[in-house]
């Protein structure tokens, strides 16, 4: 049996309740195997896949908060400490009814690799619990935030582990975070990514995930000699991730026809207003059908099924598996060429394997979404440095990082004679470098 698949059995017989992160385990290593296979001696000497699919440190903690009418509740929380070969714990918190540890283990996995892409010296990590802001008041919020971080920050620091935001967790919950870590530290510090930019936060850094992801598309269309202007696209979520990205794709030309919610999802013809959007979901935090009812035209359908709007370009920026074989066959029937992830692991494993064998442009999370990740480095910079860098400034660093990211992947791929395959590229650029780190730091 080969190394990688005696660390696939051995992680499966380990973990057999956690599929998320068996899932995305197995995702990177059928595409490192060439790596592997080149290096298997040193690698296992080293015991380098072993460690990879083990998480470092798991804190797990009770968060005990008090609702508005008094009434106490426990949720459970999590933070993950996966890898430091390159750099310090990075990577961020969520706040979903559905969080649990095969979850962010697969996430915390991801970071790994992703923060490796991003050439930063960032580890990886993850965070966040089974909490559901959905309904709550923002006092009720900010007591959850509070005791959240009662249990956390002895673990957390700047040059330790620097948690940021993700699905339920944006400005207003990463300020709540740090007012309290602030409180128990008695330090002012990067501790926390994602901070409001009066307080140490980054300008560009709300905007990053998804200008990164448009960024990233308009790589991959220049790379095929396709244009974007004029490219019908659609949009999963409508979140910070979904909305700015739909926001710079339209301003690079492309049309954002369609997004969507865990309830439903609504079709503009005309072009998603994305001021109209930003006003429903940041500002009044309602349901996109809100959106029909003010923009005449635009249609609300409840429930599943966005996928079935034709579109050359689709963007999933929602959340895990939310696109099935079916979805993906559906995709392609339409004429869809392009499909880059905003979100973290968006594709079953079968929707991957058909859009690749259909010879569709896919880019994984990984490299499409890291330009979140990347601006929070770069908020960690601005504050080692005591400045702050202009929006221009933080944006054409993306823009440039973004194109570094393609250029890696891109290279990784056609250097192992997968020229295109970009899931084989970035996994295998991404690991490389840690794997490399990892020997050199002998066995900590
Ligand atoms: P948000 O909480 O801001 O938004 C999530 C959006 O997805 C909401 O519109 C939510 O709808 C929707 N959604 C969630 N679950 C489903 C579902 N099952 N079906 C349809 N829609 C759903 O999260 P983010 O935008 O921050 O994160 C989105 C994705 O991007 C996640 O996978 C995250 O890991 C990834 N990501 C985020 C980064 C960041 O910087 N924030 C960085 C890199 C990746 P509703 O309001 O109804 O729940």
């Amino acid at each position: 049996m080969s190394y990688v698949d005696e660390v696939l059995e051995m992680a499966a017989q380990r973990d057999p309740n956690e599929p998320e992160f068996l899932q995305a385990v197995k995702e990177a290593f059928e595409s490192i195997r060439p790596v592997v296979d080149a290096n298997e001696k040193v690698y296992r000497e080293n015991a380098i896949l072993e460690r990879f699919v083990e998480p470092e440190r798991i804190y797990t903690f009770p968060v005990t908060w008090e609702d508005d009418a008094h009434k106490v509740h426990v949720n459970r929380a999590w933070r993950i400490q996966f890898n430091s070969a390159i750099g310090s714990y990075k990577g961020g918190t969520r706040f979903h009814k559905t969080v649990n540890l095969s979850i962010l283990k697969f996430l915390g996995f991801e970071m790994v690799l992703k923060n490796s892409l991003t050439g930063l010296p960032l580890g990886g990590g993850k965070g966040g619990s089974d909490f559901d802001p959905h309904g709550k008041s923002d006092r009720e919020v900010m007591r959850f935030c509070q005791a959240y971080m009662n249990a956390l920050y002895r673990y957390i620091g700047p040059e330790m582990d620097c948690p940021s935001g993700d699905i339920g967790v944006g400005g207003r919950e990463i300020g709540y975070l740090f007012g309290q870590y602030k409180k128990l530290t008695s330090s002012f510090d990067a501790a926390l990514c994602g901070k409001g930019v009066n307080f140490g936060g980054s300008l560009g850094r709300t905007e990053a995930t998804g200008y990164g992801l448009a960024y990233m598309t308009d790589e991959m269309c220049k790379a095929c000699g396709k244009e974007l202007t004029g490219r019908t696209t659609v949009v999963t979520g409508s979140g910070s991730v979904a909305i700015y990205a739909a926001q710079k794709i339209q301003q690079l030309g492309a049309k954002v026809v369609a997004m969507c919610d865990s309830n439903g999802y609504i079709y503009d013809e005309k072009g998603i207003d994305i001021e109209v959007m930003r006003q429903i979901k940041e500002t009044e935090r309602a349901r996109i059908s809100e959106y029909a009812a003010r923009v005449p035209g635009a249609v609300y359908t409840p429930g599943k099924g966005i996928w079935n709007i034709k579109c050359e370009i689709f963007l999933p920026c929602a959340t895990q598996n939310e696109i099935s074989l079916d979805a993906a066959k559906t995709l392609v029937g339409n004429g869809c060429f392009l499909l880059a992830e905003g979100a973290n692991m968006p594709l079953e494993p079968e929707a991957v394997r058909y859009l690749q064998n259909s010879g569709i442009l896919y880019m994984p999370g990984k490299a499409a979404s890291a330009g979140g990740v990347s601006v929070s480095g770069f908020e960690q910079a601005q504050n080692a440095q005591r400045m702050y860098w202009t929006f221009e400034e933080v944006d054409a660093k993306l823009q440039r990082q973004m194109a570094f990211i393609f250029n890696n992947v891109a290279g990784a791929a056609k250097r192992y004679g997968k020229e295109g395959n970009y899931l084989a590229g970035a996994n295998i650029c991404a690991f490389e470098r840690v794997a490399q780190a990892m020997v050199a730091q002998g066995l900590y």
